[in-house]
């Protein structure tokens, strides 16, 4: 693990490592600037951790996109305006054992925040989403990680059904935009923070 945060910090990327949920929620809120304006991702890790519900509790001034009741049209100007948000929360896909964030995502906009736009980007990943390679990345997550997922999202797609990806051209595919942040500029060494935690969460 130490290897694998000095991998991160060799990339221009901080990382931590923190025992269990807990510690990784109060790292994560720790992080935020005071009347920072924020952003987040879909993530499952962000739900298990506390650390949505702590962010849409009134708190902290958020760009909930979740929020029940709002329109699809309000659903997506929410997404465009975290792009633009002091801090980002997300989750990521995978991490590699050369300190690299390898996602997929459906529309794109969480991996376009995680790229660029906001000030601060605050990872929170359980061990589960380490893999030795992006090539075992690759792997993970379409032979594990986004059929799982397409299920708990009661998508119809071949996935949802077999557990295994075919690649599919699914009106209901999930995963659209593939990405990976091999490193960041060196001006811009604040700017993505990795919280690993000791346990197992999300898919
Ligand atoms: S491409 Fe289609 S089959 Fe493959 S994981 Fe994505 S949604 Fe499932």
């Amino acid at each position: 693990m130490e290897t694998l945060i000095r991998k991160f910090k060799a990339n221009n990327i901080n990382a931590y490592m923190v025992e269990n949920r807990q510690e990784a929620k109060a790292l994560a809120l720790s992080l935020i600037p005071h009347q920072a304006k924020i952003g987040m991702g879909n993530s499952l890790t962000l739900r298990e951790t506390g650390i949505y519900d702590s962010l849409v509790s009134g708190a902290y001034d958020v760009i909930d996109q979740f929020e029940a009741g709002i329109s699809p049209e309000e659903n997506l100007k929410r997404r465009k305006q975290s792009l633009l948000t002091d801090v980002y929360l997300t989750g990521t896909s995978a991490i590699t054992g050369n300190g690299e964030l390898v996602n997929i995502d459906g529309k794109g906009n969480r991996v376009a925040a995680m790229m660029f736009g906001p000030d601060k980007v605050i990872v929170v990943a359980g061990k589960n989403k380490i893999v030795e390679s992006e090539e075992a990345a690759w792997q993970r997550l379409r032979q594990k990680a986004a059929p799982a997922l397409a299920k708990r999202l009661g998508r119809s797609t071949p996935c949802a059904q077999t557990g295994v990806c075919s690649d599919c051209n699914s009106p209901q595919r999930i995963c659209r935009c593939y990405t990976v942040i091999r490193c960041q500029m060196p001006a811009d060494n604040d700017r993505i923070h990795v919280i690993i935690v000791a346990e197992d969460l999300g898919l």
